[in-house]
């Protein structure tokens, strides 16, 4: 690759960073083993039938499926990028021909359902599962807000959820889950990204680095959108990023005190099909505390709008990320295996 391409693909990066997932893997490997030790018996058995692996092991199958490339002639291959090898760490238990297979299926099947095309290339629709944009000013998620579509995170978890209880999907319904053990591959990854803050709430900033807020022109303008911080940077890391990081002292399991945590949850109350909005709304008023205290400045406007972030202090800035990021964790797999404990009692 010559130098400029790789300048090329590095600025793109920065800014789209397409391949990138919440929590980092270890992340999603924490959510789902508190879930996998919060499970009752009874889901416990049905998810080792159905799914064949524990949460754990599952939590990074939605990030995996990213290495899968279309082609010009609409083949679908899965590469590993030998420019990243470290992508493929938690992807390796699915390495067998039936999973790489299954992994395949699944990115051909929810490619076209809708189109996403961040960096002006179509990047196939399952990359839009992963979040929601929806302004800071708001204090709960709706339906009627910018930044959420009907392919969204919590429209995501819904359909797996309704695929798992039997339920008829509701239309308009742009993904294709091929069987119960899709859904629950989907669920044990989409309860992790729920849970980072700034994979629901994002902010919206003009060329001044001034908050907007998309929710009163009834329209998100592109030039003002952060994508839930990945246009901002803090130094050499961009703010999205600084968050998918987990605390490196939980490695990529349960820790003792998570799992306290986690059994100190309240219970979710209504219908299982309300959950995942009342998650995202609990998630926006995080992320109202993840975007406290900084100031931003628009520092490049090619290939697009890029801030640098400032903190009133960074000290506490830091500290402050770090409880939430335990709490988000615990609530993740809290509420993991409270689904599949209320559709498998
Ligand atoms: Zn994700």
């Amino acid at each position: 690759m010559s130098k400029a391409v790789l300048a090329l693909s590095c600025a793109l990066c920065l800014v789209y960073p397409t391949t990138v997932s919440a929590w980092g893997y270890q992340g999603h490997k924490v959510v789902g083993s508190i879930a996998d030790q919060l499970l009752k018996p009874n889901a416990k058995q049905q998810v080792r039938q159905i799914l064949g692996f524990d949460l754990r092991t599952a939590g990074p199958w939605a990030d995996c499926v990213k290495s899968v490339v279309r082609h010009d002639d609409g083949t679908f291959r899965y590469e590993v990028d030998p420019n990243h090898l470290e992508f493929e760490v938690p992807c390796t238990p699915f390495s067998a021909k039936e999973e790489r297979a299954r992994i395949v299926d699944y990115v051909r099947r929810n490619w076209d359902t809708c189109s996403y095309t961040p960096d002006g290339f179509e990047r196939g629709c399952h990359n839009t599962f992963h979040f929601d944009d929806i302004a800071v000013q708001r204090t709960r998620f709706d339906r009627n807000f910018q930044g959420q579509n009907p392919h969204d995170l919590v429209a995501v978890i819904g359909a797996a959820i309704a695929v798992l209880t039997d339920k008829p999907m509701a239309p308009p319904f742009p993904f294709s889950i091929k069987d119960k053990k899709e859904a629950l591959f989907m669920l044990a990854h989409f309860l992790g990204d729920l849970h980072q803050p700034l994979h629901v709430g994002s902010v919206y900033l003009d060329a001044n680095g001034r908050r907007v807020d998309s929710d009163i022109a009834h329209a998100v303008d592109p030039a003002t959108a952060t994508s839930g911080g990945n246009a901002i940077q803090d130094q050499n890391v961009n703010l999205h990023h600084e968050w998918d990081d987990i605390p490196t002292d939980i490695g990529d399991a349960a820790t003792r005190e998570l799992l306290s945590d986690a059994r100190e949850v309240s219970a979710s109350q209504g219908r299982i099909e309300d959950w995942p909005a009342a998650w995202a709304s609990d998630s926006i008023l995080v992320s109202h505390d993840a975007f406290r205290g900084l100031t931003f400045k628009l520092i490049q406007t090619e290939p697009a709008n890029t801030w640098s972030v400032a903190f009133d202090d960074h000290v506490a800035y830091l500290r402050a990320q770090d409880a939430i990021k335990r709490k988000q964790l615990a609530k993740g797999g809290a509420r993991l295996a409270e689904i599949l404990n209320a559709i498998w009692p």
